[in-house]
C-alpha cells in the first residue's frame, strides 16, 4: 500500500491533530510491518519531546514520557536532525529506556526527524520485536511521512496559538478600518475613476461591482446586552455548519476545476473549524450576551491580535486563512439581514485574494476580480490565472472608491481598473473587448496551422505550464509540446512535499495530453519569490539573489533525486528532457548531472534504461559568459529571459516601480540572446527560449531571426505569436540583424524592428 497517499486522504479529511497522529501510527505500523510506531512532538513551552501518539507502546505513557533534546536515541535524532537506524537499539550509546512505555521488548529501531525550515518539530519512530535491518526504501518512506506530518503539526501549532488565553481585547480594529470605506459609501465618489493595480491575471471584463469577503455592515459593538444567548448559540452553530459545508464544496470544486493538489489548500480552515477551544470561545462570547456576529468578530479580532505577536513566518502567513474563515462565518450569520449577492456576471471587489475566494468566483461564474491587497505571485493570483479569471491586485484606495452595483472595467492585462466609466470610456473598452473576441476566433482557426513565416521557415511553438489546467490550455491553443513544465506549484501549495507517487500522478496528466512529448520538466526552482516553508530561508535580505533554485536543490539531493525519478517514470517512451534552472557555474551543472545519473541508475529499468536529455537554463549573466563551456556538457539550452533580464539590468521583476528598467529591447539583453544561440549552435545543440519574451510577437520573430530552434510560451499567447510569425519575413529581418543589434538604445531597436515588421499585428482599436 502507498502509505503517503493513504495518509494524505486521512489528512484531507482533517480531523483533529490527535486523530491524524493516531491514524498515522496505526497505518505506518500495519503497512511497514512493525510492532511499534510512535510520534514524539517537541513542546515549544519546555523544549522537551513528548510522546504524542503510539501504536505498540503503553498508551498510558502518552503525554507523560518526555525527553530532552539529545536524550535517548530519539532525542539524538531530533537534536542532530538525522535519521538513525539500529538493529539492536540497546547497544546504541544513546540508548535510554523508559519503563512506562514497555519498550524494552523491542530490538530494532528506526527514527527520523520532523522539521520545518530547519527547526525541529519532533520525530517519528518505528520499532520491532525481532532484529531487523531497515533498508533505504523504508527510511525514505518514513522520511516522506515525517514531511507530510510537519504541515499538520504546524496547523495544530496555529490552533495552539489561537487557544492561548486572552491577552487583552482588540475590538474589531482591522475589520473596521477596511470596512469603513465600503459601508460609508463615500458620497463624493461620483464619476469616472481610473485606478491602477498589478495585472495578476489577464483578460478584460465589464460588469457591476459586488463586494465579497466583507460583511461587517454596521458592526459596531452593540449598545445594549439584551440578546438571548441560547438563540445566538443556535445561530452560531448553523453558521459554523454552513461554513464547513461551503469549504468542503469549494474543496471539491477546486479538485474538479484545477488539480487534486489544490484541494489541500483548505486543510487549515477545516482544522480551525474543528478546534474545540475556538468553538468554546465563540459560545462563551454568546453567553456574555453578544449577538452571534459580534461574538465572531470579537473572537477573531482577538485571535488576529494574538497571532500578530508571534514572530513565526508560517503562523503569520495563515492570517489570511483566519480572515477568510471569519468572513465566511459572518456571511452565514448576516445572510438574512444582508442576503449574499449572486456573483454571476459580476466584478468581485475584495480586500485580499484567498484561494478559496478564487475558486468560489469560478464556481459562481463571476467575470473578474479586483483586490486591495496582494501581488501577482500569490497562490490566489496563480489560481486566478489557472482558471482564466481576469484579476487586478494591489489596488490602493479600492474600498474608498467603489460602491456595490457600480459599473467597472477590469483590464487584467494592464492592471487598469475603471470605476463608473463614462459612456465614452465604456464604448472604447467595448470596442477592445469586441476586438479581443474577433481576434480570438480568427486565431482559433490557426490552431492546426504551423508557425511558418512568409519566407518559409517553421518554428515549433511549445507551452509553458505549471498545473493541469494549463496543460488543457496548451492542447486547446495548439501547442506542439511542453517546453517548460514549472514544477513548483504542487510544492508551494502545501507545507509538506508531494511524494514521488503524487508527483508522478501530477506529471502524468501532461504525458497523457502529449503522449509523444516533447515535455521538458524543470527541476524545482524554489526560493526567491517562490518561498517554501521547509527549505527557503527567512533571514535573507535579498532572496532573489539568495539561497534558491539549483543551489538549494543541490543541498537537498534526496528531494532532487526523487523529483528526477518521478520525471523519468513519467517520461518513459516519450521525448523529454530535464531543465536545470539558474545554472551559474560548471560545478553546479556537473553536480546536478551526477545526481540525475544516480537517480536514473537507482530507478533501474523503470527509467526505460536511458539517460534523459539534460538542458541548462540560461538565466544568469554568468551562464551567458560560459555558454560555450556549458554547451559541451548539456543536450540543449533554454533561455530564461525573465531572470536573465532581471539580473542583467538589475531590475527586480516583481517590483512594478523598476519594471521600465527591465526592458527586453535593451541592447545588452538582445546581444546576450544572440551570443547564447550562437554558442549553442557552435557546439551542435538546440537552443530554445521559455521566458515571457517568447510571448511578445515582435521579440518572438526577432529570436527566430537570431536562429532560435523553438519557443516555449504561455499557452494563450501561442495563436498571437503564430500569427505574427506567419505575417513576417524573417529572412529580411535576419539580414538587418547586425545593424539592429549595433544600435545603442532600446528605443531605437524597438523602432527599427517595428519598421522591419510592418504587418505583424492587427492594429488595436483606440479607446
Ligand atoms: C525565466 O526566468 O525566464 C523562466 C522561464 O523561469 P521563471 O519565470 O519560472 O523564473
Ligand atoms: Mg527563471
Amino acid at each position: 500500500m502507498n502509505i503517503p497517499h493513504v495518509l494524505s486522504q486521512v489528512i484531507r479529511r482533517s480531523p483533529s491533530l490527535s486523530q491524524i497522529l493516531d491514524a498515522t501510527v496505526e497505518i505506518v505500523a500495519r503497512d511497514m510491518g512493525t510492532d511499534v510506531c510512535s510520534i514524539y512532538l517537541l513542546d515549544p513551552a519546555d523544549h522537551r519531546l513528548r510522546l504524542a501518539a503510539t501504536k505498540g507502546l503503553h498508551r498510558e505513557a502518552l503525554g507523560k514520557v518526555t525527553l530532552a533534546l539529545g536524550e535517548g536515541i530519539t532525542g539524538i535524532v531530533v537534536a542532530e536532525m538525522r535519521s538513525i537506524a539500529v538493529e539492536d537499539a540497546s547497544s546504541h550509546p544513546g540508548y535510554r529506556y523508559f519503563p512506562e512505555t514497555g519498550e524494552e521488548q523491542f530490538q530494532s529501531y528506526l527514527g527520523v526527524p520532523m522539521a520545518i525550515r530547519n527547526r525541529p518539530v519532533g520525530a517519528i519512530v518505528i520499532q520491532t520485536r525481532d532484529r531487523r535491518k531497515f533498508n533505504q526504501d523504508e527510511i525514505e518512506t518514513l522520511n516522506t511521512i515525517a514531511a507530510q506530518l510537519v504541515g499538520v503539526v504546524e496547523n495544530a501549532r496555529l490552533i495552539h496559538a489561537i487557544d492561548q488565553p486572552d491577552q487583552g481585547k482588540h475590538y474589531l480594529k482591522e475589520l473596521r478600518t477596511w470596512n469603513k470605506g465600503l459601508v460609508a459609501r463615500p458620497k463624493g465618489a461620483e464619476g469616472e475613476l481610473v485606478l491602477k493595480g498589478a495585472p495578476a491575471s489577464g483578460g478584460i471584463a465589464l460588469g457591476r461591482a459586488v463586494y465579497r469577503g466583507v460583511y461587517d455592515i454596521g458592526l459596531e459593538p452593540p449598545a445594549d446586552a439584551t440578546q438571548d444567548p441560547v438563540r445566538e448559540k443556535r445561530r452560531m452553530g448553523i453558521a459554523i455548519e454552513k461554513a464547513r459545508g461551503d469549504i468542503l464544496r469549494i474543496q471539491e470544486a477546486a479538485e474538479k476545476e484545477t488539480d487534486e493538489e489544490h484541494a489541500l489548500i483548505f486543510s487549515s480552515h477545516l482544522m480551525l473549524l474543528n478546534d474545540p477551544t475556538l468553538l468554546d470561545r465563540l459560545e462563551r462570547a454568546c453567553d456574555q450576551f453578544l449577538p452571534a456576529p459580534y461574538a465572531v468578530a470579537q473572537v477573531f479580532a482577538e485571535i488576529e491580535s494574538q497571532i500578530s505577536r508571534i514572530s513565526d513566518v508560517y503562523i503569520q502567513e495563515r492570517v489570511e486563512d483566519i480572515r477568510d474563515l471569519r468572513n465566511r462565518l459572518l456571511a452565514g450569520l448576516l445572510e438574512r439581514d444582508h442576503p449574499a449577492q449572486s456573483l454571476a456576471n459580476s466584478i468581485v471587489v475584495a480586500h485580499g485574494l484567498p484561494p478559496s475566494l478564487v475558486v468560489e468566483l469560478k464556481v459562481q461564474g463571476a467575470l473578474a476580480m479586483v483586490t486591495e491587497r496582494g501581488g501577482t505571485t500569490s497562490h490566489g493570483a496563480l489560481l486566478a490565472r489557472a482558471m482564466g479569471i481576469p484579476a487586478v491586485t494591489g489596488v490602493e484606495g479600492l474600498g474608498e472608491s467603489v460602491r456595490t452595483g457600480d459599473e467597472m472595467i477590469v483590464d487584467g492585462n494592464s492592471g487598469k481598473v475603471v470605476v463608473r466609466p463614462t459612456a465614452r470610456t465604456l464604448a472604447g473598452y467595448m470596442k477592445r473587448a469586441d476586438f479581443q473576441t474577433a481576434t480570438r476566433s480568427r486565431l482559433a482557426a490557426l490552431r492546426q496551422e504551423p508557425a511558418r513565416s512568409l519566407c518559409g521557415q517553421t518554428l515549433p511553438l511549445l507551452a509553458n505550464v505549471g498545473m493541469a489546467s494549463e496543460v488543457h490550455q496548451a492542447v486547446l491553443y495548439g501547442a506542439e509540446g511542453i517546453g517548460l513544465y514549472r514544477t513548483e506549484f504542487p510544492f508551494m501549495i502545501r507545507e509538506d512535499f508531494p511524494t514521488r507517487e503524487e508527483q508522478v500522478r501530477i506529471y502524468e496528466r501532461a504525458a497523457r495530453a502529449f503522449p509523444k512529448g516533447p515535455i521538458y520538466f524543470r527541476i524545482l526552482d524554489l526560493g526567491g519569490d517562490k518561498y517554501h516553508p521547509r527549505v527557503s530561508r527567512t533571514d535573507e535580505s535579498n532572496p532573489v539573489l539568495g539561497y534558491r533554485s539549483i543551489r538549494l536543490m543541490l543541498d537537498n539531493p534526496r528531494l532532487l533525486k526523487e523529483q528526477v525519478k518521478a520525471f523519468l517514470q513519467v517520461a518513459r517512451g516519450l521525448k523529454s528532457g530535464i531543465l536545470v534552472p539558474m545554472v551559474s557555474s560548471m560545478t553546479e551543472l556537473r553536480k546536478t548531472r551526477t545526481l540525475i545519473e544516480e537517480a536514473a541508475k537507482e530507478l533501474g529499468s523503470e527509467s526505460g534504461g536511458r539517460l534523459p536529455a539534460i538542458g541548462a537554463m540560461i538565466e544568469v549573466p554568468a551562464a551567458v559568459e560560459i555558454a560555450s563551456d556549458l554547451a559541451r556538457e548539456v543536450d540543449f539550452f533554454s533561455i530564461g529571459s525573465n531572470d536573465l533580464i532581471q539580473f542583467t539590468l538589475a531590475a527586480d521583476r516583481e517590483n512594478a516601480r523598476v519594471s521600465p528598467f527591465g526592458d527586453a529591447y535593451h541592447p545588452a539583453v538582445l546581444r546576450m540572446l544572440r551570443r547564447v544561440i550562437t554558442a549553442g549552435h557552435a557546439a551542435g545543440i538546440p537552443v530554445s527560449c521559455c521566458g515571457e519574451i517568447s510571448s511578445t510577437p515582435e521579440l518572438a520573430v526577432l529570436l527566430m531571426a537570431m536562429g532560435i530552434d523553438s519557443l516555449s510560451l504561455i499557452p494563450s499567447s501561442i495563436p498571437t505569436v503564430k500569427e505574427a510569425i506567419r505575417r513576417s519575413d524573417v529572412r529580411r529581418l535576419r539580414e538587418k540583424l547586425d545593424e539592429i543589434l549595433a544600435l545603442s538604445e532600446a528605443k531605437e531597436i524597438r523602432e527599427a524592428i517595428a519598421r522591419e515588421l510592418p504587418a505583424i499585428k492587427e492594429p488595436e482599436p483606440v479607446e
